[in-house]
């Protein structure tokens, strides 16, 4: 196998194909949520039409993906398609989604026959809120809908939640509601803020914000009490990074074909990390309407990436003195060691933010 240079050494290709795909159904969404990364940006609305998707299945097959799941930055199951989907993918993959509940009590039936694991976000049970922070929705007809799956077999139910300053404080009262209404954990997330004005509302800083520990001591408590899982994420930027798509081989296809190796990069959107706006660039390392994922998976550009995700061959922004300052760092284009692209401010990358994936839902049922 060809051996590729990273920055003065050789790396031998990690040889094993991808194991996860994301697969972004559609970019619309019936909700509008305050922290969605759509808030930011200005690219178009799609759905993936039925030929590409086909496509996606079957290369995905020929590379050995083993498990495919309906995400990316829209709701899935308002895809016209999205049953004839589901159905289609469940015949070779483990299926799994990420949903904002909506449609839920609509389409229980379906999404118990087709899928393992659904996410459901819900970052809050005071109703008022919920409605503040998922603007057009309703706690109640989300709380309906999640029952009504819970009570269906075969389907692994899991709640995804966004913390904010201003709810932080209601967090044991979601662990509990989530362990009564029969979810199997609760996947905490720390915020990426699309919007100047919730940059007030990120948690996670360069040191251990106050009076998170008191609430998570609870979370841990009630957690083992109601038998419920509750992964969290890091609260303030350790040394340690390690790329939760990367390090699992995930990747991501947007609704338009574009292979990209996370959700953080999925499109172009401005983003207020750590207090400074920066210009987040989608990284797409290939187009499936001109290159098959065969190719793009081990092209040179794409696999002397992931070697340099592994290795950590980046500057860190986020605990960097001259963050604040830095011209360098206003996009993921560029870093003050030369690459181009860079992973150096992205809060995966930390372990302060997480998103619904395979290796949290399988770590439960022991697959
Ligand atoms: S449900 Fe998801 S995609 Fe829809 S507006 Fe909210 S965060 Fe965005
Ligand atoms: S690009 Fe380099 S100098 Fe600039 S903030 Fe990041 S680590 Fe610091
Ligand atoms: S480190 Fe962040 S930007 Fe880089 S591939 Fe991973 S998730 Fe994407």
């Amino acid at each position: 196998m060809e051996k590729i240079r990273v920055h003065g050494g050789f790396y031998l290709p990690d040889p094993d194909p991808p194991k996860e795909a994301h697969v972004e159904l559609t970019t619309s969404c019936n909700l509008n949520c305050k922290f969605c990364y759509r808030q930011s940006w200005s690219e178009r609305i799609g759905f993936m039409d039925e030929e590409l998707f086909d496509q996606v299945l079957g290369e995905l097959n020929d590379v050995g993906v083993q498990d495919l799941w309906f995400s990316g930055w829209g709701e899935p199951t308002i895809h016209p398609r999205f049953e004839d989907f589901a159905r289609k993918a469940a015949e070779g993959f483990d299926l799994g989604m990420i949903t904002n509940g909506t449609t839920l009590l609509r389409k229980a039936d379906a999404i118990s026959r087709y899928f393992s694991w659904v996410f459901v976000s819900v970052d809050v049970t005071d109703p008022e809120m919920y409605r503040k922070i998922r603007v057009g929705s309703s706690f109640h007809v989300v709380e309906e809908g999640i029952r009504e799956l819970a009570n269906r077999d075969g389907v692994e139910l899991w709640i995804s939640t966004v913390l904010l300053k201003s709810t932080v404080s209601k967090l044991p009262d979601l662990i509990e509601w989530a362990a009564e209404v029969g979810a199997r954990g609760v996947l905490l997330s720390n915020l990426i803020a699309t919007h100047p004005a919730l940059a007030h509302e990120q948690i996670h800083d360069k040191v251990q914000p106050d009076g998170v520990s008191k609430i998570m001591e609870r979370v841990r408590t009630l957690s083992m009490l109601h038998h419920v899982r509750v992964i969290e994420p890091f609260f303030y930027y350790k040394t340690e990074r390690r790329c939760p798509f990367i390090e699992e081989r995930a990747f991501a296809i947007t609704f338009d074909g574009k292979v990209v190796p996370c959700l953080f990069t999925l499109h172009d959107y401005r983003a207020w990390i750590d207090g400074r706006e920066v210009e987040v660039k989608q990284l797409a390392f290939g187009d499936l309407k001109e290159k098959s994922l065969r190719e793009i998976w081990w092209s040179p550009e794409y696999v002397s990436f992931r070697a340099k995700v592994k290795i950590a061959d980046f500057p860190s922004c986020n605990d960097c003195l001259l963050w604040d300052g830095c011209h360098i760092a206003n996009s993921n284009e560029f870093d003050c060691w030369g690459n181009s692209p860079t992973c150096s401010f992205c809060p995966y990358y930390r372990g302060t933010v997480q998103c619904p994936r395979s290796y949290v839902a399988r770590w439960v049922i022991g697959a």
